[in-house]
């Protein structure tokens, strides 16, 4: 009933909020905080954060990548990196399920230092192999996370110049080359989930009146009291509030936790 209750369309969309509502009706009998996922950790921490901030707009709502303004991190293929820690915690994942990504991430740092350490030399041979990835020729010696960073070069083309790496699983390569290889786009990413953790971090008090904040317009009372958010950050994605209108909440904040 999830999705026809709460205005979505789609099967992951419905299965999203059940899981969800399941782990939280459990986590409540359990006297515990409720799992809420950020829009940087998870695609349900983006649906439920639109569902819940945003409404539906009289469509059924649809979860598409565009509506994640992080997905460079939110991908399949690390989403056991992303959400393994959180599944233990609230006894979803095993022991062995921890332990099995926690090694993962440990073998990806390792191969990162690796990578970043080891040199390739030019010769002959190597431009050749270089050559037949449709690769530039080296002319002195380049560490293999250089290599990895051309667009044209993959972690497994990598394994040919250096057999070293052959043992190394498939799925820690791809993680390694992906860290390498967008380093500075998902470094950008991080800088921007940093800022934005600063405003989720400011709790907003679930009783707030905001009829006593001063300043606010008549239209941001009526949705922010309608929307109730939990934090600061979250406020601000409401549609129709400003930038003005956070600051003054922020300011309220500031003169009620003084
Ligand atoms: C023809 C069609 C094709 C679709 N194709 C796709 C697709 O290809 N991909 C995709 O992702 N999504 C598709 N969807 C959408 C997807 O099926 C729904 O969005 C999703 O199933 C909604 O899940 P839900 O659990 O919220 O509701 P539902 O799956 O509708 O479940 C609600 C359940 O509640 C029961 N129920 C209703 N009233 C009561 C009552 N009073 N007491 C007890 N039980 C009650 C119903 O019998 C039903 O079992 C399609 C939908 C349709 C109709």
């Amino acid at each position: 009933h999830a999705g026809q209750i709460n205005g979505t369309t789609g099967y992951e969309e419905a299965a999203a909020q059940g899981i969800i509502a399941g782990i939280n009706v459990v986590l409540s009998l359990r006297r515990k905080d409720p799992l809420v996922l950020t829009r940087d950790q998870a695609y349900i921490g983006v649906l439920i954060d639109d569902l819940v901030t945003k409404g539906t707009d009289g469509e059924p709502y649809r979860m598409f990548t565009s509506r994640a303004e992080y997905r460079l991190l939110l991908r399949e293929d690390n989403a056991d990196l992303r959400l393994g820690e959180i599944g233990h915690r609230i006894g979803l994942a095993s022991a062995e399920a921890h332990k099995r990504i926690k090694d993962k991430r440990e073998q990806i740092a390792g191969l990162r230092e690796q990578l970043e350490k080891s040199r390739v030399l030019p010769s002959a041979e190597m431009n050749g192999t270089l050559e037949s990835f449709g690769s530039a020729p080296i002319r002195v010696p380049i560490t293999l996370a250089r290599l990895l960073r051309r667009p044209e070069v993959s972690f497994a083309d990598l394994v040919k110049l250096a057999p070293e790496l052959r043992l190394i699983p498939s799925a820690v390569g791809l993680q390694a080359e992906v860290e390498i290889k967008y380093s500075g786009y998902v470094q950008r990413q991080l800088e921007g989930v940093e800022r934005s953790r600063k405003m989720e971090k400011l709790r907003l008090p679930d009783d707030l009146d905001y009829g006593s904040v001063q300043g606010l317009s008549r239209e941001a009372r009526e949705k922010l009291t309608l929307v109730r958010p939990r934090t600061l950050g979250q406020a601000a994605r409401v549609s129709g509030i400003t930038p003005a209108a956070i600051s003054l909440l922020s300011v309220y904040l500031k003169k009620k936790l003084a």
